[in-house]
This record gives C-alpha cells, structure tokens and sequence, in this order.
C-alpha cells in the first residue's frame, strides 16, 4: 500500500515575507483505531502528514514532516517507539511536532513507530515479533523476546518503513529506544556518532544485541543507503520534561538545526 500524503494548504511564514508552504493547522490523520499519535491537532512545525502504513491490527503509522527542504540542509527522520513498551522517547518527537517552525532541517518524524505494541506496551507487534529483527539484512531467524518474524520483511510495519526511508533517502535516522542509556558508537560513521553523544549528552557504548545484532532497522539502512542511521538509547525513566524542552533542542542542534 503506497502512503497517504495530506497536501496542506500554503500560508505565509511568519517574518519571511514570502509565500511558503507551512502548516494551516493540518487535520488529525483519520486513524479508527486510534493510535495516540493522531490524538493531538499537530503545531505549527508540520508541514505534512503521511501515513507511511499500518500496523498488523489496522493502526496508521503517521510520520510528520517538518522543516523545509532546500540547498544544503540535510534530510533526517527520527523513529521513536519502535518497542511498544519505551515509551517516553515518543515525547522528543512530539515536543518537535508540537512546537514552533523548524529551520535549517528537513526533519520527519514518526512518534510512534509500532502502535500495535504501543496499545498494548508490548515489545513486539501484534503477531509477537520484534520489529527490530525482522529487517532483511543478516536476519536471522530467531523466538522470544528478540522474535525475527517468520521470514525478512514479513511484518507490515518492516515493510511500511522500508518504501518510507526508501522514498525519502534521508542522509541520518535517529532510531530512539530505551533504557540502555547511550549511543551506539562503533558505527558507520564514528564522528557523527561522537556528535550525536556529545550533543545530547548520552554516554558512547556500544550495543552488540547480546552477541551480534540481526535484521536491525538501522544495520539495514546503513548497508542500503548512502546515509547514516544511528541507534540513541536513552534510561528507563528519562524525564519528560528534560525529554520535551532540552532534549528536543539538543537534537536539532546535532543537525545545525533550530527554531
Ligand atoms: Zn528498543
């Protein structure tokens, strides 16, 4: 199934003068299941909203877009909740969302990435699987917690992020998870991981998915695309508050981005 793009209409940019394409507050995704990403009339920061697929059980995965395209301004989507059960990164996301324009970054967002899991706060999908296995680079198949789904790419949320990243071709994904604190540094492009530590304050480590990682999200971006795609962990209980205001601020300054 191809995305959904709601085309918004055109507005003037505050300041500019000029007649550019921002959010006239944009209508809610319709979403009968009701995934909590649609429950708030997104901010002035959007400038369309797609839905890039839906869940096993039929929920739309919104993605948000904000900032401008232009000359020199790199392309970057952030993937929260890819886990149904971490919970608070979704807030980063939404703070963006939610917030003031956007400058110097063409940024989506997809808050939350697994609804299904995120109904129920479940790890998985809702056929049990972990979405961050089932990726068809070094898939592997595997049960449990780290459940592979039966084949690669099997999972309709796989499938739905895959055509998005592959039609956008962003030059970073930040996927956020929690709780193991950190920034997965031994990775494509080490000093843009060292950025992204620094400037969010995360210490680096490195995440080896207890004994060798398998049909990741971002090992499948990163050995498909010219980009680069990172994993940012952050604690079990990070505060929502530090999440909406600092953080969501640090993470457009990694891109030399802002408000
Ligand atoms: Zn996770």
């Amino acid at each position: 199934m191809r995305g959904v793009r709601v085309r918004l209409a055109a507005a003037t940019l505050l300041g500019a003068g000029l007649a550019v394409p921002v959010a006239a507050p944009p209508p809610a995704v319709a979403d009968p299941a009701g995934s909590a990403d649609t429950a708030v009339a997104p901010g002035r920061a959007v400038i369309g909203t797609e839905v890039i697929g839906r869940s096993v059980r039929g929920r739309a995965i919104p993605a948000f877009h904000l900032g401008q395209p232009g000359p020199g301004v790199p392309t970057v989507v952030l993937v929260s909740t890819m886990h149904g059960d971490e919970r608070r990164t979704r807030h980063i996301l939404t703070s963006l969302r939610d917030g003031a324009p956007v400058r110097g970054v063409d940024l989506w967002v997809v808050p939350t990435y697994n609804p299904d899991g995120f109904a129920r706060a479940t790890r998985h999908n809702a056929r049990g699987v972990d979405l961050n296995r089932n990726y068809p680079t070094r898939w592997r198949r595997a049960e449990g917690r780290y459940d592979s789904g039966r084949a690669p790419a099997s999972e309709p949320e796989t499938r739905a992020m895959m055509r998005f990243l592959r039609r956008v071709d962003p030059d970073y994904v930040l996927s956020f998870h929690q709780p193991l604190h950190g920034v997965d540094t031994l990775a494509k492009r080490p000093a843009f991981a060292q950025r992204v530590a620094r400037t969010l304050r995360l210490p680096r480590k490195t995440f080896s998915c207890n004994g060798g990682c398998r049909g990741t999200m971002t090992m499948w971006f990163n050995a498909t695309f010219r980009g680069v795609a990172l994993t940012v962990e952050y604690g079990a209980r990070p505060a929502l508050r530090e999440l909406r205001g600092p953080v969501a601020r640090r993470v457009l300054r990694v891109f030399g981005a802002g408000r």
